[in-house]
């Protein structure tokens, strides 16, 4: 056989085999013709349907698609009305009714729900545009439109689908030549081709549904923003390298991943491949991330613009499956069960295509490290006394970059939980449409700078921006297991070095111990912890007890000897801040002499009990 014959046939086994196909290849060489094509069929609804009789969980997910989908009807009419810059708000209104009244109508077969979704998808299709000024807004409202045209295409008329096909054509896919142009973005409205966090996730995935679900009719349109989307695409998903973790923190982490995976499941469904982009590496970890930024109280260690709440995850569900990874595919049960009742998400429907199958045997031997360090722009690292137990210590360290996308300055911060409560929070964003806060005001703002963070601020020093803080070590063992960040650089201006080392002691209380070398003389270092907790004082100010539904916390300060706690209001600047009056910061002000070489800070948080060890108090050794 000759070289070029043998490369040949590598090739054509290789196709065969599934191996990512070349961009040469046609993409709707495998497309799925008529609807729907886009993330559902007939058969999985029906699959759907028959298990939810014999498990419980589907039957309330299904009960919650159509509940949902019941308060819809008749309701306020979408309206195209901006907040801010941004018409996202009714972008997402369109796909949570949409999408559910849709879904209710493929579970039940009444007309109800089908005369709602096409009142909604009609109303959104006359509006005058779906404001390209601000991208996200055509990508989400393209989706809404999408799922409807192809869920309900048998039930459109001519006269609709011609209606919506012009929608779809004009206000979203007239973009699709500017942003996809080879030499790279031709209007500054579709920048987010370039990008490499959620803008490029969510409008890839946006403008990839209303070109496949118009790809019977517009092929070659279908080509381009395919091309385009597998192109563009992996500039977020290498984001996630290497190990799973997204640099913009738990809540956007969601927003990406979502549409990232509605992308590659429009491209399987639609295509019968998703060009080998779910297998990405670091996204096809990500799994593991999202497992773990999850506490046992049920928050997220919410770093960056995101809340400390969260939702059940179809995409973390799809992952988990796709990975077969047991501990994973429970948990996203456990969520979908825990926050069911009042779940409003726009992306409901989605559980019952990507849903946590109940554990059918108990074969699999996987299980989960307590301790896990997660490298990468976030370098993250996050301990706990044990999974599967909701009174656990939950114990976070950020470090990393302070500069990605939505970053706080926030490097070294922590949260920390137990016995099912938040005891150091991170208070998380605040309003978006605060004077640039995207822009040059954004560390004047409280919640977005040092000042509100679980961290020492000296004087009243800003972190650098940008400034790199990495996890220098990592140690896990069932007696002791700690993180170390190096902050030198944080503060450049403050000491020769600055070391924090963040522990979990026998797996029953925590240690935060900071160390800085050759500090610059009368500085005033502030050791700051937020927390919502009540609080009391012990009479010599060395020791503070929180308390929060009925569960107690000791702050006792090691070193240096004869410091002081003392707590302040969590106040902003300015009255337009959010306000966070149920928020206190617990503070120790340590000052410097002109003699000190080095200063060395120990708080030692216990929760408190008959759960917990009484233990003597640590003895604080140097950081290594
Ligand atoms: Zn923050």
């Amino acid at each position: 056989m000759s070289f070029n014959l043998r490369t040949l046939t590598l090739i054509a086994f290789l196709i065969c085999l599934g191996v990512k196909p070349s961009f040469a290849q046609d993409p709707l060489a495998q497309l799925k013709k008529g609807h729907p094509k886009l993330l559902i069929s007939d058969e999985a609804i029906r699959y759907d349907i028959e298990a939810a009789k014999t498990d419980p969980l589907r039957a309330a997910l299904n009960k919650r698609i159509i509940d949902n989908a019941k308060k819809y009807i008749g309701a306020t009419p979408i309206k195209h009305v901006l907040i801010g810059p941004r018409l996202l708000d009714q972008s997402r209104l369109a796909i949570e009714r949409i999408m559910t009244s849709a879904m209710a109508y493929k579970l039940t077969q009444d007309p109800q729900f089908l005369k709602q979704a096409k009142f909604d998808l009609m109303t959104v299709c006359q509006f005058k545009d779906w404001n390209p000024s601000h991208f996200l807004d055509v990508a989400e409202m393209s989706f809404a439109v999408s799922i409807g045209y192809d869920w309900l295409y048998a039930e459109l008329n001519d006269s609709e689908r011609t209606q919506i096909k012009e929608a779809l054509l004009n206000y979203s896919l007239s973009f699709a030549p500017l942003a996809y142009d080879k030499r790279g973005p031709q209007d500054k409205r579709v920048w987010f081709v370039k990008a490499e966090h959620n803008w490029n996730q969510v409008c890839n995935g946006g403008l990839l549904s209303a070109a496949l679900v118009l790809s019977d009719e517009e092929p070659d349109l279908a080509r381009l923003v395919i091309n385009g989307a597998r192109k563009s695409l992996p500039l977020s998903m290498h984001a996630y390298e290497p190990d799973g973790a997204y640099p913009e923190g738990p809540g956007y982490w969601t927003y990406g991943t979502t549409y990232n995976i509605i992308a590659i499941n429009l491209m399987r469904s639609a295509l019968g491949t998703d060009f080998g982009l779910s297998d990405t590496p670091g996204f096809n970890k990500t799994y593991l991330y999202r497992m773990a930024i999850a506490s046992p109280s049920h928050f997220s260690f919410n770093y960056s613009d995101g809340g400390e709440g969260f939702e059940a995850s179809p995409a973390f569900t799809w992952l988990s499956n796709k990975a077969g990874f047991q501990p994973a595919i429970q948990q996203a049960r456990e969520e979908l069960k825990r926050t069911l009742g009042g779940s409003k998400n726009r992306f409901l429907a989605l559980n019952a295509l990507w849903f946590p199958e109940e554990k059918k045997t108990d074969s699999t031997q996987n299980s989960v490290a307590e301790d896990l360090h997660f490298r990468g722009p976030a370098d993250i690292a996050l301990f706990r006394s044990a999974w599967n137990d909701p009174h656990a210590i939950f114990l976070g360290l950020r470090a990393g970059l302070n500069s990605t996308n939505h970053s706080h300055l926030d490097l070294g911060s922590f949260v920390l939980d137990s016995d099912g409560v938040r005891w150091a929070e991170d208070l998380g964003p605040d309003n978006y449409n605060l004077p640039a806060y995207f822009g040059n005001k954004r560390w004047t703002y409280f919640r977005l700078n040092n000042f509100s963070h679980n961290i020492i601020t000296p004087d009243r020093t800003l972190q650098r921006y940008p400034a790199l803080a990495p996890i220098v070590a990592f140690k896990s063992t069932p007696k002791e297991a700690y993180a170390v960040t190096d902050l030198s650089k944080v503060y450049p201006n403050t000491a020769e070095k600055y070391v924090r080392k963040a522990a979990i002691l026998d797996r029953s209380r925590v240690l935060i111990e900071d160390e800085l070398t050759n500090i610059k003389k009368d500085t005033v270092l502030h050791w700051r912890m937020m927390t919502r907790a009540r609080v009391n004082k012990s009479k010599d100010a060395s020791e503070l007890t929180l308390r929060q539904d009925g569960h107690h916390l000791t702050v006792r300060v090691l070193e240096p000897k004869g410091a002081t706690l003392s707590v302040i209001a969590a106040t902003p600047p300015s009255e337009d801040e959010k306000q966070n009056e149920r928020d206190q910061l617990i503070q120790v002000n340590v000052n410097a002499t002109p003699n000190d070489h080095l200063v060395r800070i120990a708080i030692l948080l216990s929760p408190e009990g008959d759960t917990w060890q009484k233990l003597p108090a640590p003895e604080v050794k140097p950081i290594e």
